[in-house]
């Protein structure tokens, strides 16, 4: 049947790596959700990721979160994403925790649980400079009176994304912000400050500098885990395994060419108007794989001497010239990605997910 392209994933590194970032966070007292969403929820992943030890698994999208439980994964689950109005429904009937920020949304959310009878923690996520999503600082006294008046709505804790839209890194200063953001709204409800949840991959760093803030008790931990790296900060990160994930495509031609275009040069496929070196005649190859399929930025060849030309849709060509064994049609030729490949490739349905162990 359909073999390629392919994604491939070894469970068992991502299930060490969960173990070791566990390890180093618990070691700080601080606990672990597994984030999900970079893989589309694969319930397979989401397990090795709880057996890792991570205490949940938070995932953006409420499509990922209901077939991991309908794949029979128990969670807890954690939304990661600022809720629609319009899934409110769905969270109050599936999350057990979902990060927050506006007002208009919790009196809804409270709503619909009352509805479903059931309880849903809200982690209030506060701005302190990334400027995604987040409350102000001086909107704390606020959004404790929504919360105060909440029954089946819990407040949990106060959250932050950093890292993520502009790039702001995770320091001791901008988590103390959000410490005493905490603080204060846990006065208003009367409620103890459960989680202070201080971010993602980016914010590993500062645990392992032992310069976290000790209130911070929560990381939401996805691309450390499933890739190893820790892209805002720019690194490998030297303790996980960072080749868990990879991308497998099949040759479909293999042919000497020329490296500059023959002809008056236009705009490519997508609009874009091309740039070729002229290195001369070179074997080029073709893999069936495109941006169909994958984000062609984030991938990296790991056979030594391939070097990626460009993409369309559906073809990936390559310069195959400095490889020591010639390519053949019907050779697999594999890929690191990055975040954004994998993200691609497992939202794609024309790619295979093929899990190893
Ligand atoms: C994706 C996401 C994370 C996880 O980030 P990583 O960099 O993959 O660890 C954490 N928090 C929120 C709100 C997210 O959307």
């Amino acid at each position: 049947m359909f073999k390629f392209p392919e994604l491939v994933i070894n469970i068992e590194k991502i299930k060490e790596n969960a173990r070791k970032v566990v390890q180093l966070c618990s070691e700080n007292s601080i606990e672990v959700w597994g984030v999900s969403k970079g893989l589309s929820g694969n319930p397979r992943v989401a397990r090795a990721m709880l057996e890792g030890g991570c205490v949940g698994i938070a995932d953006s999208r409420m499509k990922n979160i209901v077939s991991m439980k309908e794949a029979g994964i128990d969670g807890p689950f954690m939304l990661l994403r600022i809720p629609m109005v319009s899934e409110l429904d769905l969270v109050a009937k599936y999350a057990d925790v979902t990060l927050i920020s506006m007002k208009e949304t919790i009196s809804l959310l409270e709503k619909a649980c009352r509805k479903e009878g059931r309880q849903c923690e809200v982690i209030i996520m506060v701005d302190v400079g990334d400027l995604r999503e987040g409350i102000w600082p001086d909107e704390a006294e606020d959004i404790g009176n929504v919360l105060r008046g909440c029954e089946f709505v819990k407040f949990a804790g106060v959250g932050s994304n950093l890292g993520c839209l502009s790039g702001v890194i995770p320091t001791a200063e901008n988590l103390t912000m959000l410490v005493e953001t905490g603080k204060k709204i846990a006065n208003m409800v009367g409620n103890p400050l459960k989680y202070v949840s201080g971010g993602g991959t980016s914010s590993l760093k500062l645990v392992e500098d032992g310069i976290m803030p000790p209130e911070v008790n929560q990381l939401r931990i996805g691309e450390a885990i499933l890739l190893g790296t820790d892209v805002t900060r720019d690194r490998v990160i030297p303790y996980l395994h960072d080749d868990a994930i990879e991308v497998c495509a099949e040759i479909v031609e293999c042919r000497r060419k020329p490296s500059s275009p023959i002809g008056e040069v236009g705009a490519d496929a997508f609009g874009n108007v091309p740039h070729f070196e002229d290195r001369g005649i070179r074997f080029r190859a073709i893999a069936a794989i495109g941006r169909q399929d994958v984000r062609l930025e984030g991938l990296t060849p790991l056979e030594e001497g391939l070097e990626i030309i460009g993409a369309s849709s559906d073809h990936l060509t390559m310069d195959a010239e400095d490889m020591k064994n010639k390519l053949k049609v019907g050779d697999v030729i594999r890929f690191k990605v990055d975040y954004g490949a994998m993200l691609a490739a497992s939202t794609s349905r024309y790619v295979n997910i093929r899990i190893v162990s």
